[in-house]
């Protein structure tokens, strides 16, 4: 039996929608939520993801903007960048764009934007807020799989949760989250023994890793809720194939475009063996911008309530 698509777009469509309605809201204190987004280098895909995210949060009425910085900024200018968007009111969350170019030091700058607006949640003093189950910004895409799993009413309280990769902005927030809404939760990593019989123990199983199909049928539970986090590129045709079968619309993608995109789990083993799954691509990621905003919102009215 197929198991049932779990819609990111839609999903990432209704906590816009949210945000969109929040924003409104806090708009009557005269001004709307600021964002400002920070991006050093000329990194394409960072580009990319940039320009989502500034024109998704203008939709939602968030007042946004953009500081590009060269490649060759030194430290001393982005700290500068950084402490001027800290001082200013308007800005209510500030998102500094990873990777930074070489020779700049993200755990620097990242601690150097101040809690209260860091929209990311990567200030130390907000992952210490997240460790301790205290209020704060969570990380965007593990805050948005758990949106998911509330608005598609999966429970998670009790059932054993496997997640596969131990990042800072991913699987280790991710495995909190889950922690504190009750899961058991394992955390699995590029050195954890025979992968796939860890993997077929969860209920729910989250993947982060960065590694094309890597997980088969045999670290699927049968039924078992499969989040799919990686976004990798297939990029011959044979790979096509093996992962996504005789699928025209694959095919098609992969010829106009040299790729397609692939999670981390065997898209045919996670349909075929999963009660529910996030697509790749359409599944996680509209979610991280949609929480994007729903940060930024969240941040402005904590700032504006204790002012
Ligand atoms: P990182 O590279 O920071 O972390 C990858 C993790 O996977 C590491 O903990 C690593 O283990 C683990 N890993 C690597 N190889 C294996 C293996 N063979 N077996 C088991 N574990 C392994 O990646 P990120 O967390 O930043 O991102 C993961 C994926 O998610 C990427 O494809 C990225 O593009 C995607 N992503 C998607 C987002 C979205 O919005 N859809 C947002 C963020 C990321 P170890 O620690 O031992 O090295």
């Amino acid at each position: 039996m197929a198991g049932k698509i779990l819609d990111g777009k839609k999903i990432g469509a209704a906590i816009r929608a949210d945000a969109a309605e929040a924003a409104r809201e806090f708009a009557r204190c005269g001004r709307p939520p600021g964002l400002a987004v920070v991006l050093v280098g000329d990194d394409p895909a960072s580009a990319i993801y940039v320009r989502g995210k500034v024109k998704a949060s203008r939709e939602a009425g968030i007042a946004s903007e953009t500081h590009r910085l060269p490649a060759t900024t030194k430290a001393p200018e982005l700290a500068r960048l950084l402490d001027r968007l800290n001082q200013d009111d308007a800005v209510d969350a500030i998102l500094l764009q990873l990777p930074l170019p070489g020779g700049l030091d993200a755990s620097e700058f990242l601690a150097r934007i101040r809690p209260e607006k860091d929209v990311d949640g990567f200030h130390p003093e907000n992952v210490g807020r997240l460790v301790a189950n205290l209020p704060g910004p969570r990380p965007c895409t593990p805050a948005g799989i758990m949106e998911m799993f509330r608005r598609e009413g999966i429970p998670v309280k009790g059932s054993r949760a496997v997640v596969v990769g131990r990042s800072d902005i991913v699987g280790k927030p991710l495995a909190l989250l889950l922690l504190h809404q009750h899961a058991t939760v394992t955390v699995c990593h590029s050195r954890t023994r025979d992968l796939p019989a860890v993997c077929r123990e969860a209920d729910i199983l989250c993947t982060a890793i960065g590694r094309a199909a890597m997980v088969g049928a045999d670290g699927i539970r049968e039924g078992a809720v499969v989040v799919d986090v990686g976004m990798n590129r297939a990029e011959t045709e044979a790979q096509v194939r093996d992962f996504f079968g005789e699928d025209p619309k694959r095919l098609a993608r992969f010829r106009k475009n040299g790729y397609t995109l692939v999670g981390d789990v065997h898209p045919v083993a996670m349909r075929e063996r999963s009660s529910a799954y996030t697509p790749v691509p359409g599944g996680v990621g509209p979610l991280t911008i949609a929480m994007l905003l729903a940060n930024t919102v969240a941040l402005a009215v904590a700032r504006q309530s204790r002012a």
